[in-house]
């Protein structure tokens, strides 16, 4: 058997591997709990496991991270990974400290198939998917730069998740998902649902699955509040338009006063911060239990548009707060090393569509592929 990474299996992958060598299902729990409690990353450290199964496990596979290509720190505490796959591509990771939390920003693909005009990501054409080992590979790499195995009990510098690095978490659902169960498992890494926030720029036909199954927090890149000016801001409006997307957002599962979607709105000097379109945005997201998260634009080199002002950012907020809304700014983070929202892009280069089928054969097709 190849060596495949364990890291990434789902536990149904663990017992019927277990099944396939004779060997009873309990060390299903046994082994997850050295994985992904204890972080371990060698098979030798299972020491509850008996010897032949052991030696069996190694055979066919391997426990490995991404690696670390490069490792940034801004002046704000904030730090960048840009992170290694076994086939070379590269995306990157970034954390972000809070006071009271530290979040982690995850990537779900090596770039995008999307083009929002204003994101640094999209200016890279999807590489890949991530697989869900890759995805979970991320949030373990974390925990071993700050040293947080086994799981803490209290306060974690890595307690939060936003699936807002790079690539469409809705076009690689099957790999998120995966991913995500394995760290919301209370038996490892163990992190809360409600800590964990997927951000999409408006895969409609995927967002009720994603409530339902997954029943994490849900963001959506809103950023226009007419067709015609998202149509050129975030392509995909024009195959999902905005009542479309504000529907799907009514039927989320799960959304309440105490759970609110967030809407993510970036300030584009000129484009989409005009009083008039604040009152739209507030008329537009009525009934929806709902927050805006007001991202001011951070630039990237050759980006062709200009944050917002001060000022203007804080009449829109206001309108906005006003009506209802919590509504707060985001304060950019980790700018000086390319590191806040929507400025993520590694330097791996795009490969044909029939390349990526040919090179992934026991993947599902990426939906992306078929949607861009
Ligand atoms: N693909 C997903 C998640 C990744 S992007 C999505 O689009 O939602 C995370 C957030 O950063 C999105 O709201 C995105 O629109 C925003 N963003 C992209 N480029 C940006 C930029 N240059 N400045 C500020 N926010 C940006
Ligand atoms: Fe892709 Fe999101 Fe960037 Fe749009 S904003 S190009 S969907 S990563």
């Amino acid at each position: 058997m190849g060596q495949d990474n364990i890291i990434g299996l789902s536990r149904e992958d663990l017992a019927n591997y277990f099944q396939s060598i004779d060997t009873p299902n309990f060390r299903v729990q046994q082994v997850w709990n050295w994985l992904y409690h204890h972080g371990v990353t060698s098979f030798d450290r299972m020491v509850n496991i008996p010897a032949p199964v052991r030696q069996k496990l190694e055979d066919s596979f391997i426990i490995a991270r991404p690696t670390v290509a490069v490792a940034q720190t801004s002046n704000d505490g904030t730090q960048k990974w840009l992170l290694r796959f076994a086939d070379g591509e590269e995306a990157e990771a970034v954390h972000i400290p809070e006071v009271d939390r530290g979040t982690l920003c995850v990537s779900s693909q090596v770039g995008c198939t999307l083009t929002c005009k204003f994101c640094h990501t999209g200016t890279q054409k999807l590489v890949r998917n991530l697989t869900s080992s890759e995805i979970v590979g991320q949030m373990m790499v974390a925990r071993d730069v700050f040293g947080e195995w086994p799981s803490p009990v209290g306060m974690r510098h890595v307690s939060n998740i936003v699936m807002m690095g790079m690539g469409e978490p809705l076009y690689n659902y099957d790999n998120v998902a995966k991913a995500l169960m394995i760290i919301v498992d209370n038996q490892g890494i163990s992190l809360s649902r409600r800590r964990i926030t997927l951000s999409t720029s408006g895969v409609v036909p995927m967002m009720q699955r994603c409530g339902e199954e997954l029943g994490v927090n849900l963001a959506v890149s809103l950023h226009a509040v007419r067709n015609d000016v998202r149509d050129i801001l975030v392509p995909l409006n024009k195959k999902y338009p905005i009542e479309e997307l504000l529907d799907a957002c009514r039927a989320y599962p799960r959304a309440n006063n105490a759970r609110r979607i967030t809407f993510e709105y970036v300030m584009l000097k000129g484009v989409n911060d005009s009083p008039a379109d604040a009152k739209e945005l507030v008329r537009l997201i009525k009934g929806i239990p709902a927050k805006i998260n007001l991202i001011p634009f951070n630039p990237w080199p050759g980006s062709d548009f200009e944050c917002s002002t001060p000022q203007t950012i804080s009449n829109f907020s206001d309108i906005v707060f006003r009506a209802g809304y919590s509504s707060p700014v985001r304060t950019p983070r980790g700018r000086d090393i390319l590191a806040a929202c929507g400025q993520l892009k590694s330097e791996s280069i795009k490969v044909s569509k029939s390349k990526l089928l040919k090179s992934q054969p026991t993947e599902p097709l990426p939906q992306s592929l078929d949607a861009a």
